[in-house]
């Protein structure tokens, strides 16, 4: 797990007080595709499956080291591949382990998930856990890539912002958002929920449940997972990634 650190309050809100400070707290959890030492064997023979996209999302931290200069946003950060334990699902969840460590005896499995699952979704839990109790409103997002290409159909989507469309606050947020960047960038396919659901299992959404339940009050943590097309970033120049996250970093959410 990585973490680089910014700077934490918001932007020039320091009047501000209470709900109206928004700090942003950014993710990445396929940044990478490495294997630890320990569990190379069980990946012998695979370099290729974790080089592709399934071992990770392509270009996706690039983006987010990029968007967290930008914002002044922490980062929190995995290199580990997905294959090893996906970070993005629940304990319990039939994907948490891929078909490379799915079937380990339960005690390593635990081991796995103490290292690596743990850490890293705790840290990041208790830092906006943090922001929210001191009155903070967090606006969470968690930066993936996709292939563009799936089961032999292209993909639309330029950019997808994932959110739960029944809390109000996340929506009008993913709205407004969306509106802007397709006016900035007419050539792009902006959607909402796609190519995933964002209600489905996922870091954001069980973060979503924990906070609406610990705050009873809607609009203090907002989750959005920002699903960029591989093609956009991968493999591609630095002007490039960088031209992608300020386009993401644009004024409508640099002002939030
Ligand atoms: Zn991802």
């Amino acid at each position: 797990m990585n973490r680089k650190s910014a700077r934490l309050a918001g932007r020039s809100n320091d009047a501000r007080t209470g709900r109206d400070r928004s700090v942003f707290v950014l993710t990445c959890e396929h940044g990478g595709n490495t294997i630890p030492p320990a569990y190379r064997e069980l990946f012998s023979g695979a370099e290729d499956v974790l080089k592709s996209h399934r071992g990770w999302d392509p270009g996706a931290l690039r983006v987010a080291e990029a968007m967290s200069g930008m914002l002044g946003a922490i980062l929190f950060s995995s290199t580990t591949s997905r294959l090893l334990i996906e970070l993005n699902r629940s304990i319990g969840h039939r994907s948490l382990f891929s078909e490379f460590t799915g079937s380990l005896p339960t005690a390593e499995k635990q081991q796995i998930i103490d290292e690596y699952w743990r850490p890293y979704r705790d840290e990041v839990t208790a830092h906006i856990d943090n922001l929210v109790h001191a009155g903070y409103r967090v606006i969470h997002l968690s930066i993936h890539s996709f292939t563009p290409v799936w089961e032999g159909i292209a993909r639309r989507t330029s950019v997808g912002l994932l959110y739960d469309p029944r809390r109000s606050h996340e929506r009008s947020f993913c709205e407004t958002w969306k509106t802007t960047l397709r006016r900035q960038q007419p050539d792009y396919t902006i959607h909402s929920n796609q190519p995933y659901r964002g209600i489905a299992d996922g870091f954001t959404t069980s973060l979503r449940r924990q906070f609406d339940i610990e705050a009873r009050s809607s609009g203090s943590y907002i989750g959005v997972e920002v699903e960029i097309n591989q093609l956009l970033i991968y493999p591609s120049a630095t002007r490039q990634t960088k031209s992608i996250a300020a386009l993401l970093c644009q004024r409508h959410i640099a002002s939030e």
